[in-house]
């Protein structure tokens, strides 16, 4: 797949972009390119301007840059769209001129704007970190963020969801260099094989070897056992994706692993287990719960049925996650392709672009996220989790897709006692 590539000889013109204090700024086009690919490029919101051809409105979703126009966008809401812009490096402008470089060994800097509580406003802030600061910063980073929160405490010992990929290196790294600031604990880690490569189950041995984490490996027959299964997990996941509900695949997939992971910590006798989300998979979350309407707890511990689950990598983003590694171990840092069954839905897409495009514009925005869930939680009352009668995941009461979702309706309302996997499971006679 490539992106339209523009000949070298395709004309550039000059478009005006009006905003509402009557400032004028000149935006380079190619003919022919989409009006939409124009504003997008410059970060102009569609829906924040109208769009002139010839000083007559056009429907800019509909409209190529033609060589014999003359164009205008004009903002039709009064903010400082062109100033934040060149603030936030996103243009160009004499606002943001001069040399932007500031240390010649700079590998990473953070950009926070801080919401001010005393006055309401924002505060930028940025520092500029070399390859052995950046590691410092992200090791303080994660045991500040585990600390802050009391999400470990002295002499327990830690389920540790691992599926052998480069968050579960990054982690026993992190956890291990950390060791000295945290309280004492131990890790026992839960690989589920059933969708990864032998290459990431061997992996995540390795990963447990070298960082002294106990090893327990849950197999297909250990999954096909929890969920009383007629057939393979990979043949209920196939029907899924193929024959039910192409968007249903990752969760579906989702409650197989958390379900071979409980049952394992149950068997174990662990109270609280990790789950390597990073700030952007919980913004994502989050995101999606205010737009579907389902509650969200957390979001960096909650009390989860008889677990309490902790996320760790929480204050750091997969962006400084990878440069972490690179930084540790250079070698190990290549990108594996996501399962087949974690492709394909839509709507991982949008809570994903729309948690990335926020942090664009708003850096920082996960953790306020974070720091105004937790208190918006603190209004609401607790929630209810149930274990599955099959698989014995725990799951939530508190929400029921099948209200939500035609395709998800197995049975009734009164029937509580299934999560939403086994009730498909259930209804199609997978399971016995
Ligand atoms: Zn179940």
């Amino acid at each position: 797949m490539s992106i339209t590539q523009f000949r070298n000889d395709s004309k550039l013109i000059n478009i005006v972009f009006k905003d509402r204090l009557d400032r004028k700024f000149t935006i380079e086009s190619r003919i022919n390119e989409p009006i939409t690919t124009l504003l997008n490029r410059n970060h102009i919101p569609i829906d924040s301007v109208i769009v002139r051809k010839n000083n007559v409105i056009i429907d800019d979703w509909q409209e190529r840059i033609e060589h014999d126009g003359e164009y205008t966008i004009e903002m039709v809401r009064a903010y400082h769209l062109p100033d934040f812009l060149s603030l936030l490096r996103l243009w160009d402008t004499k606002a943001a001129q001069g040399k932007i470089k500031i240390r010649e060994d700079s590998f990473y800097t953070k950009r926070m704007f801080l919401h001010n509580d005393d006055d309401g406003d924002y505060t930028a802030t940025q520092t500029s970190f070399n390859k052995e600061e950046f590691v410092q910063y992200m090791e303080k980073t994660f045991s500040d963020g585990i600390n802050l929160h009391n999400l470990i405490e002295p002499g327990e010992t830690i389920g540790l969801a691992m599926s052998g990929g480069r968050d579960s290196l990054s982690l026993g790294y992190f956890l291990s260099n950390t060791k000295k600031d945290l309280p004492d604990f131990n890790i026992s880690s839960i690989h589920v094989g059933t969708f990864s490569k032998p290459a990431e189950t061997k992996f995540a041995n390795e990963i447990a070897n070298q960082f002294g984490f106990d090893f327990k490996l849950v197999n297909d027959d250990d999954v096909k056992k929890i969920f009383n299964l007629k057939v393979s997990p990979h043949e209920v996941l196939e029907f899924i994706k193929y024959d039910l509900n192409k968007s249903y695949s990752i969760g579906a997939t989702h409650v197989i692993m958390r379900a071979a992971v409980e049952s394992e910590a149950k068997k174990q006798g662990l109270k609280k287990i990790t789950y390597g989300l990073m700030t952007e998979d919980i913004m994502a979350s989050i995101i999606k719960s205010m737009f579907v309407g389902m509650p969200f707890s957390g979001p960096i511990k909650k009390s989860f049925g008889r677990f309490d689950l902790i996320y760790p990598l929480w204050s750091i983003s997969k962006k400084e996650l990878t440069l972490y590694l690179e930084a540790m171990v250079p070698q190990h840092n290549k990108q594996g392709s996501p399962s087949i069954f974690e492709r394909g839905a839509f709507s991982r897409d949008i809570y994903y672009l729309v948690a990335d495009t926020i942090e664009t514009i708003l850096p920082g925005a996960g953790m306020q996220l974070f720091l105004a869930q937790k208190m918006t939680n603190e209004f609401l009352k607790p929630y209810q989790y149930s274990e599955c009668k099959n698989c014995g995941v725990t799951y939530s009461l508190s929400y029921r897709p099948e209200k939500h979702n035609i395709v998800l309706d197995a049975h009734d309302d009164s029937d509580q006692e299934l999560c939403d996997l086994c009730k498909i499971l259930e209804k199609h006679n997978y399971i016995s």
